[in-house]
């Protein structure tokens, strides 16, 4: 199975169009696609290669924004560039 085909098939199983967001390699924080930098920790670093989004709206009631020990509202990729961040 070829790149192609292997995108296909995701794209099958999860319809939904990726948002125009990049995500942060240092971080993993979202950021909207014309950022230059990365509006959590200032990073230029910033790809189109990521998967997964965690968004956490309330982080002192959120189990887990706890567990990944957030302390204010996010939007963060789960894997850039076939990292888990
Ligand atoms: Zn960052």
């Amino acid at each position: 199975m070829d790149k192609e085909e292997v995108e296909m098939s995701i794209a099958r199983k999860a319809p939904t169009k990726k948002p125009p967001l990049k995500a942060c390699r240092e971080c993993g924080t979202l950021n909207l696609r014309e950022a230059s930098q990365c509006s959590n920790c200032g990073s230029p670093n910033l790809t189109d290669d990521w998967e997964g989004i965690v968004i956490i709206l309330k982080p002192n009631s959120s189990i887990v924004g706890s567990k990944i020990g957030v302390d204010k509202p996010i939007m963060r990729a789960i894997k850039v560039a076939g990292r888990i961040v």
